[in-house]
């Protein structure tokens, strides 16, 4: 067997069945040795080597020092409910994210990150005043359900791709990392209990479609025309409003699916009543649902409608053919709520 100089290696979290086989070959050992060493990490999420029983003393030896988890928890806040909780994870090379745990009911809900700030520059989310720092890698995105699964008191029953981030602009590590969460020999997590959420990358929803992808998606929407879009989402200029409604019904005819429309609350800017009917009019012929997130304040000049406002937005739905819910994101007090999140560039 051949000596190891860890400081090559990669983390074993964010590794395929195929990467791990190679590692073990490349380490003089049969490919089944990845296998058992996948099994360990992803089915059995035991990562104490010395509890990997099946795996010769000679092998352990050699591998001990490789590292396990890509990111270390630095913090964590709770909210006053208690119910939402956000994490602040460290990657290897200094950077930081955050990932919120949500309790509500029988649903425990993780939001996982795709990318160190982002690049989109919506005009009202907190993450895009970060700019873009950099893509996280299968690794990274994975360790986040991994080491918060681990602290949840409860089972966890859904993984929203809702952080910091735009997933389909990092698509190719945010589908591998889905898809691992998803394997039947690792974690096994459902691929209906995963939700992909994009501010409508119209290629990539094209190719998601194409490809058959099992896990749903939900698009950000949050306006109702083209102009009024475009003020609050300046990707609106290269994805304009028609073709993002055409790709969506694209989505919808050809896998049959249901597309969660998310339309976050503007007081003064897409909350009018005129907005709830033509909202009503656009989504009517799209076979969807409609997920509507009051706005959560961030140090910025939006503000959240007032609670009337908002009831009377949601009462307009009330016999759509669409089902219709509300977000009353739970970790405001602690900026964990959709948006809110964003951490200090190192
Ligand atoms: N980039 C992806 C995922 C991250 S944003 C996307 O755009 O979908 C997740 C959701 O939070 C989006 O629907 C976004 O419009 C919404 N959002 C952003 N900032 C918000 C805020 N301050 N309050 C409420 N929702 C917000």
């Amino acid at each position: 067997m051949k000596n190891l100089e860890t400081t090559l290696y990669k983390p074993l979290i964010g590794q395929s069945i195929k990467d791990l086989e190679i590692f073990s070959i490349s380490l003089g050992e049969p490919s089944f040795r990845g296998r058992q060493l996948f099994d360990w990490v992803y089915r059995k999420r035991v990562y104490d080597f010395g509890l990997m029983t099946d795996l010769p003393k000679s092998f352990i030896d050699v591998i001990k020092n490789v590292p396990i988890h890509p990111l270390k928890i630095l913090n964590s806040k709770k909210s006053s409910s208690k119910s939402t909780k956000k994490y602040l994870f460290i990657t290897q090379s200094g950077k930081m994210v955050e990932s919120v745990l949500m309790v509500e009911k029988n649903r425990t809900t993780i939001c996982l990150s795709t990318q160190v700030g982002c690049a989109v520059d919506c005009d009202f989310c907190a993450t895009a005043k970060m700019g873009f720092i950099q893509n996280l890698s299968v690794g990274e995105i994975i360790d986040q359900f991994i080491q918060l699964e681990k602290i949840s008191e409860t089972k966890i029953t859904n993984v929203v791709f809702m952080g910091m981030g735009e997933p389909f602009l990092n698509y190719k590590n945010s589908i591998t990392a889905a898809k691992l969460l998803n394997h039947s020999k690792g974690i096994n997590f459902g691929a209906w209990r995963i939700t992909i959420s994009t501010v409508g990358i119209i290629t990539k929803i094209k190719q998601f479609t194409n490809e058959k992808q099992p896990f749903k998606l939900a698009v950000s929407l949050n306006g109702t025309n083209h102009q009024q879009r475009l003020k609050i989402m300046p990707i609106t200029k290269k994805q304009t409003f028609s073709d993002l409604l055409n790709v969506i019904r694209y989505y919808t005819e050809q896998t049959r699916k249901r597309v969660t429309i998310e339309y976050v609350l503007l007081a003064g800017i897409n909350d009018h009543p005129i907005d709830a009917k033509k909202l009503k009019e656009i989504l009517s012929p799209i076979k969807c649902k409609l997920n509507l997130i009051p706005y959560n304040e961030i140090n910025g000049s939006y503000k959240r409608p007032i609670t009337n406002n908002i009831n009377s937005f949601v009462k307009y739905f009330n016999n759509a053919s669409f089902p219709v819910t509300v977000r009353w994101s739970k970790g405001q007090d602690i900026d964990a709520g959709c948006g809110q999140l964003a951490t200090e560039a190192v």
